[in-house]
């Protein structure tokens, strides 16, 4: 049986993160999506909200669960008895940090692998960041979120 980790801030949850999501969970048994809890990251979302998301956007695939961790990916791994961590990788700008991770979390803990999956090119730009920009202004997103990203966002945005 193999359990994966998908970790992230998910803030809020794009369609480029449900394509990971769903091709993830092709892959492994059982698939773990973990909302990082960051006291230092200002986020526009509560870690109770972003999980509350994605149960509802997952609620359709069987083998996916969401959970939330502060701390080391690494000891949540080690607690939930994970040994891949799954991340998407979008333009050559995510491989330097996202490359750093994987060697540092293989330092910290031999057993842990990392598997990259490379995004959908229709999603190669899209970030969590991209989007809220795009909301501020009351922009068109449409295609970028599911539905229930864009009515939250509409709602912090009082649109
Ligand atoms: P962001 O970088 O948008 O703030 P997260 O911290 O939530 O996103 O990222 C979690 C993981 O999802 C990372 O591995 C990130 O590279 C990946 N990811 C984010 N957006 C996309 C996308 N559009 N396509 C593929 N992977 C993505």
């Amino acid at each position: 049986m193999t359990t994966a980790v998908y970790p992230g801030s998910f803030d809020p949850t794009t369609n480029g993160h449900i394509d990971i999501i769903r091709r993830a969970a092709k892959i492994v048994d059982t698939l773990i999506v973990a909302v990082l809890d960051n006291h230092a990251k200002n986020s526009m979302f509560s870690v109770a909200e972003r999980v509350s998301h994605l149960k509802e956007i997952t609620k359709d695939i069987e083998n996916v669960k969401i959970d939330s961790f502060s701390g080391l990916l690494v000891d949540f791994a080690k607690i939930n008895n994970v040994k891949m961590i799954v991340r998407g990788l979008r333009a050559l700008t995510d491989f330097e940090f996202e490359f750093q991770m994987a060697l540092t979390n293989r330092e910290l803990s031999g057993e842990i692998e990392t598997l990259f999956i490379p995004t959908s090119k229709e999603y190669l730009f899209l970030s969590s960041s991209v989007v809220k920009e795009i909301a501020r202004f009351s922009g068109d997103y449409s295609g970028m979120v599911p539905e229930i990203i864009k009515r939250e966002l509409e709602r912090k945005f009082n649109i």
